[in-house]
Order: structure tokens, then sequence, then C-alpha cells
């Protein structure tokens, strides 16, 4: 049986020395806390390939969840644009982001000269 603590999260099923049940929040993924060997880097990549696999079975729930919600006419236009953005961004939509204001490498070069001439002549000044 998973114990947890109050808040939820699974606890570690190891015993103490004393031989108590530890009450270390067991690691995302796997069943043991940061103590009783889940900072063991085997541990870790199991528990991250756990967790990977968890989120992986519910790709397809998640989609379908989605499908019904856009086909619904009850689901609020707002609603079936994000989920609409989250798909294409995740499909590899995304808008192409473009900086403006900065200004082209050439106008920099001319500020640069433009700086250097002063700079020639303030010091010819003196
Ligand atoms: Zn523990």
């Amino acid at each position: 049986m998973t114990r947890k603590d109050a808040q939820g999260r699974r606890l570690c099923t190891a015993t103490t020395n004393k031989g108590q049940p530890c009450r270390g929040p067991a690691r995302k993924g796997a069943t043991v806390c940061r103590k009783h060997g889940g900072s063991l880097p085997e541990v870790k990549a199991k528990a991250a390939r756990n967790v990977r696999d968890a989120i992986g079975d519910l790709v397809d729930p998640v989609l379908a969840a989605f499908g019904v919600m856009l086909e619904d006419p009850k689901t609020p236009a707002a609603v079936k644009v994000s989920i609409g953005n989250s798909i294409l961004d995740r499909a590899g939509y995304k808008p192409v982001i473009r900086v403006e204001g900065v200004p082209a490498l050439a106008v920099l070069e001319a500020w640069k000269e433009d700086l250097e001439a002063e700079k020639l002549t303030s010091s010819a000044d003196v």
C-alpha cells in the first residue's frame, strides 16, 4: 500500500534504523526518498523514465479530451483557441519571433565610426 503525507506526496517505502517506516517523501517516479537511495544515479534515471512513461501514457487521453472539447459547440471559443495554440505550439508551429528596434549592424558600425571620429576630433582640440 502506498503511504502518503499530509500534502498527498507518496512516502518512502524504506524502514529506518529504528525499524520505523521512513517518513520522507519518495522521489518523483521512485519508491524511496533521497536518504534511502533516491539520490543514486540509477534510481534517479529509473525515476525519470517512470515519470516520462507516466506522462506518455497521458498524451493520448489528453488529446482525445481536447478533441471532444473542440467538437463540443458549448466549449467557449477562447478555450478552443487555447487548445489549438497549445497543440500547434507543441507540434512545432510556434509563431516566428521578430526582434524589432535593434539597429542593423551597418548602423552600429556607422555609429562606432562617428564616435571614433568625434574622439579624434576632441583629442586634437586639446
Ligand atoms: Zn526514506
